[in-house]
């Protein structure tokens, strides 16, 4: 059958995201799921017994419940799990359209040694036993020489016991080197480091909040935990909460906001700034959450009069003394922040200027309020036995400078990895493993990190899909995907309480993949020794069923285990964070006047996984037309430019240039453009490669001074019709 966008578009009355922000009928959600059904390849349910399994979603850090229809062991249908404390029955458009991640043809079916040239695409199915047997020898000649440190691990994560084991093998090994992928939860445990004293992340308490006030979140475009934030809109529309969205260009958010702040972009940090002098010159700071506001209180009233902030953020006096005044009035106020799906760091500056807003409310760790909740402990495993391999490999500095030095307060910095590997590094990478990360497409820059990864003898990628980095490696180990795996899955997306679901084998694996959590214990008792010694696990469902101790009952009965009595970080902000430098964007204003801004969307996943070939349908033909990206354009700006709709120009920024379609949108500042993130794919398959711009090839990574995070919110660029 072959599915039309257009038709399919209409078919989606108001499109995915729309209709989640009510509750989704559910003939609708019937519908669509059987239209994420109807491809080539999705095999047709024979007549048999129906049952529903439930599990957890782990297509991104949302970890909604989810409830699986099955006819005889083939998954026919997806639906949010009704009464599930984060999710409620919900599902987004990626969740919905998860078998299509089960079932699809970007599947990675076996482990398979690469063929000819490095990602010319040609491979060879091989057996585990050869497989685990090629990683093995490589690490034992490396560890024989002492070289432990040479071998480098970059996860997509570092939350649950999966990428626990990826670290703990690193550390055993003799590696320094266990690197995650960036996102604002570095930005976020930094901000609650230095302005709590502790360490942890936030919550945030938005049922019960009676005033939003967001930085550019995206509240309606997949922030945080994402069906959450859609049935929190929903509620906050039903319980008439005034949301102010603060955004340079009217996104969904801004769209769906009682209040939209068009605002020149990167001056985020100045406006929360100016809101906090009103405040305090206003006399309307809430008592007792704020420590040391006295050393720098001067400085606010002076340097951020709301006069000198208007100059700068683009954003008028009025209305950041109305903002002001409205935030501290209201009961139980909130201030968000984190671009768009929070996948990337910010800077320290404007990160702790919201939070130290959500202090000056008094409302700290309270309800309504902004939480500071201390880390989940419940991986408690015995230290890593270390010989004398391993020890000398720890001795090492990391690869990446983080944690010491001028890097002291980071402790991921994967951009500065080809920077490294072209020289600048301590020593040279032998091997490199990659589990639920995709670099060469999702960070900055992300043409330079490929190429860099020339300079690296072995890549071993675990990834079950057919993404950009694992056709660079040249070794595939595929992992199983959350519809065929035991995981526990913490969410920490933003939720004010420790919340563990756990996904669970809802069908049989499909293909020759295996658990990389096994595939882990399996090879740590391969290289042997004291290696071995730290995975004394039989396989990772005893280790995980050991590691959740007595959650694990739980978690098989609910699917879902919640302690609302968490630990908190501290209670009181100290304000010496923000004596923090202001990020720089990357080009002369002479030679490139505009600023290009990436933006998220909830219909294209631009993290670890790409789009689904349903959602890639949905996606809007300003977006992507055929093949061709679009670029975002105020008419005014266009029109100096001599530019209309629909043409075709030259995008070039100081990283790189790239052929674009130009789309005029009256909800973007002037002088300012942007792309969608999350398309430009070569890898996966037909439905998402080749469609329009990877925008992360266009923009460079820029570091907070104060971490050396990789803070880029954009770059200046120049367009110029083709
Ligand atoms: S929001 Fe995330 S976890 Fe929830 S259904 Fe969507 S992809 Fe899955």
């Amino acid at each position: 059958m072959k599915v039309d966008r257009r038709s399919f578009l209409s078919f989606v009355i108001g499109g995915a995201a729309g209709t989640a922000l009510s509750p989704l009928p559910w003939k609708l959600m019937d519908d669509s799921s059987i239209w994420s059904q109807m491809w080539p390849w999705t095999p047709v349910p024979p007549d048999g017994e129906v049952v529903y399994e439930d599990s957890t979603c782990s297509l991104c850090p949302g970890g909604c419940g989810i409830t699986v229809r099955k006819i005889d062991n083939r998954a026919v249908k997806i639906e949010g799990k009704p009464g599930h404390p984060v999710n409620d029955g919900g599902i987004c458009i990626l969740g919905l359209s998860g078998l299509q991640m089960l079932y699809g043809p970007t599947r990675i079916k076996a482990p398979m040694k690469r063929m000819g040239e490095r990602g010319a695409g040609k491979w060879q199915k091989i057996s585990w036993d050869e497989a685990l047997g090629m990683l093995t020898e490589k690490l034992t000649a490396i560890r024989e020489r002492e070289e432990a440190h040479t071998v480098a691990a970059i996860a997509g994560s570092d939350q649950g016991t999966v990428p626990a084991l990826l670290a703990r093998f690193m550390a055993a090994f003799g590696s320094p080197n266990f690197i995650r992928t960036p996102s604002y939860q570095d930005t976020d445990e930094l901000a609650v480091g230095t302005l709590f004293g502790e360490a942890g992340r936030t919550g945030f308490d938005l049922e019960n909040a009676d005033y939003i006030l967001s930085f550019g979140s995206g509240i309606a475009d997949g922030w945080g935990s994402p069906v959450r934030m859609i049935k929190a809109c929903s509620l906050w529309k039903e319980k008439r909460v005034p949301v102010v969205q603060v955004d340079p260009r009217l996104s969904n958010s801004a769209a769906k906001a009682t209040r939209w702040v068009p605002i020149t972009p990167g001056t985020e940090a100045d406006l929360a700034l100016g809101i906090a002098a009103v405040m305090i010159a206003k006399n309307l700071v809430g008592s007792g959450a704020v420590s040391g506001l006295g050393g720098i209180k001067n400085t606010l009233l002076t340097d951020y009069a709301p006069e000198k902030v208007s100059l700068s953020t683009g954003v008028s006096v009025e209305a950041i003394v109305e903002i002001a005044k409205d935030f501290a009035r209201a009961n139980r106020p909130l201030a968000l922040c984190g671009r768009g799906k929070a996948q990337s760091p910010e800077s320290l500056r404007e990160t702790a200027a919201v939070y130290l807003l959500n202090g000056l409310t008094g409302n700290v760790n309270q309800e309504g309020g902004m939480w500071a909740i201390a880390p989940a402990d419940y991986i408690q495993w015995p230290e890593v036995a270390r010989d004398k391999a391993a020890s000398a490999g720890l001795r090492q500095p990391r690869f990446d400078g983080a944690g010491s030095g001028q890097y002291a307060n980071a402790r991921h910095l994967l951009q500065r990895l080809p920077d490294g590997l072209n020289g600048n590094g301590p020593y040279p990478i032998q091997v490199l493993m990659v589990a639920d990360a995709n670099p060469c497409h999702s960070l900055h820059d992300a043409a330079a990190f490929k190429a860099a990864l020339d300079k690296i003898p072995f890549i071993v990628s675990f990834s079950s899909f057919n993404d950009e980095t694992a056709a660079m490696a040249d070794l595939l180990l595929p992992d199983h995907v959350y519809l065929e795996r035991y995981a526990d899955v913490p969410v920490a997306a933003g939720l004010p309480s420790q919340t563990i679901g756990l996904s669970k084998p809802v069908v049989s694996p499909q293909f020759n993949t295996r658990h990389l959590g096994e595939t882990l214990i399996n090879l740590a008792q391969a290289v042997g020794g004291s290696v071995a010694e730290s995975f004394p696990w039989k396989n990772y469902e005893t280790c995980l069923q050991e590691t959740l101790a007595d959650k694990w009952d739980v978690l098989m009965q609910k699917g879902v285990w919640v302690d609302d009595d968490f630990a908190t970080a501290g209670s009181s902000l100290q304000m010496a964070a923000l004596d923090t430098p202001a990020v720089e964007i990357e080009g002369d204003a002479g030679t490139f006047p505009l600023l290009l801004m990436p933006y998220d969307s909830i219909r294209i996943s631009s993290g670890y996984i790409g789009d689904t070939p349903f959602m890639i349908k949905t996606v809007a033909d300003t977006v992507i037309k055929g093949k061709d990206g679009f670029v975002e354009i105020n008419p005014q700006t266009a029109g100096e430019m001599g530019l209309s709709e629909g043409d075709l120009a030259t995008l070039t920024t100081p990283r790189g240039e790239a052929p674009v379609r130009v789309h005029l949108f009256e909800g973007i500042k002037p002088g300012v453009i942007a792309m969608a993130k999350g398309l430009g794919h070569t890898a996966y398959d037909g439905f998402l490669a080749d469609k329009g711009i990877n925008v992360n090839e266009l923009i460079g990574p820029v570091e907070d001074p104060s971490s050396g995070l990789d803070a880029a919110w954009g770059i200046r660029a120049k367009l110029a019709k083709a």
